[in-house]
């Protein structure tokens, strides 16, 4: 008989991202990493941009993550974030691009009134997809 799994779902306003049983499930929590196995104990956590994996059956699976919350139950695990992409999913020339506008807009910071806070999160969505591209 098949060990228990848990359940990962990760949905975004556009589209149910990925729905899938895991062995475990690693998440970036602004409070840091977190892993969950099944039978953890219930909570609930924001996320901050970063990278997260699952494994299933020896295979790890990498997306990229901006945002949202993570609902842990000992069964299931519930990422809702405001954009999610696979690894191959992320296109690295728009986010090179995207990067690039971040960073063109913090450098003008110095002699033009920003939104330093969105364009500081641009800046880590980019760097993040740019090192999840291609897992
Ligand atoms: P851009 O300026 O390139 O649009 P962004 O960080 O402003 O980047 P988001 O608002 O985070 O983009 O995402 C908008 C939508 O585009 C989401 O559905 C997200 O999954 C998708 N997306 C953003 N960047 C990429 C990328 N480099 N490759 C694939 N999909 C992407």
């Amino acid at each position: 008989m098949a060990e228990k799994q848990l359940l990962l779902e990760v949905v975004t306003p556009d589209r149910l991202v990925v729905s899938t049983p895991a062995d475990v499930v690693v998440c970036p929590g602004v409070e840091g990493q977190f892993g969950v196995l099944v039978g953890h104990v219930p909570f609930l956590s924001a996320l901050q941009i970063g990278e997260m994996y699952y494994k299933q059956g020896g295979k790890t699976e990498f997306l990229a993550v901006s945002g949202g919350f993570a609902e842990v139950t000992g069964e299931k695990v519930t990422v809702v974030a405001e954009a999610a992409e696979f690894g191959r999913e992320i296109d690295l020339e728009r986010a090179k691009r995207a990067r690039e506008r971040a960073e063109q807009r913090l450098a003008a910071a110095r002699t033009e009134n920003i939104d330093w806070a969105r364009a500081e999160a641009a800046l880590r969505r980019a760097v993040m997809r740019m090192k999840v591209a291609g897992r």
